[in-house]
This record gives structure tokens, sequence and C-alpha cells, in this order.
């Protein structure tokens, strides 16, 4: 797993809630080693929208994040919920 280098702009300073950081995957991946299908994992997979990185982190900040879309964060969830 790659895991790219973390945001350092100003975007960095501010509180969590109030970055243009987007939660691409809500822990889980997607590589080539298991076809691309929906793993779950301790890392999730941030982008910031001003200087354009991306990484994955295990931060707890990532559920104070936006995610690019509903069903990245709702699928765990709903998962989780379906475990307990
Ligand atoms: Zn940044």
């Amino acid at each position: 797993m790659s895991g790219g280098d973390a945001c350092s702009c100003l975007e960095r300073e501010k509180p969590p809630i109030k970055r243009e950081w987007v939660v691409w995957k809500l822990r889980f991946n997607t590589s080539a080693f298991n076809g691309y299908k929906v793993t779950p994992s301790d890392y999730s997979t941030v982008h910031c929208q001003v200087c354009g990185k991306v990484w994955r982190t295990k931060a707890a900040y990532v559920d104070e994040l936006f995610c690019d879309r509903p069903e990245n964060s709702r699928y765990w969830k709903q998962t989780e919920g379906a475990i307990a």
C-alpha cells in the first residue's frame, strides 16, 4: 500500500471539520491485490482539495470530514450495525 504524503498546507492548521479535506475511502481500500474489491481497513484515503495531496490515515479526524460519495461512509456504518 502506498501511503502518499499527507497534506501540509494551511488546511492542516484548521480544526478538522473546517478543512477542505474529503474522504475518498472511509476505512476501506481497493487495490489490485484483491481485484479492486472493497476491503475493510484501519486506514482511510483522504484528499486535500486545496493542495491536491492524497494520503491514507487511521487518524480519528476522518469521522469529521466530508465524504465524496455518501455511500463511502454509509457502507461501513451499515456493515458495523449488522455485525453488532
Ligand atoms: Zn493541503
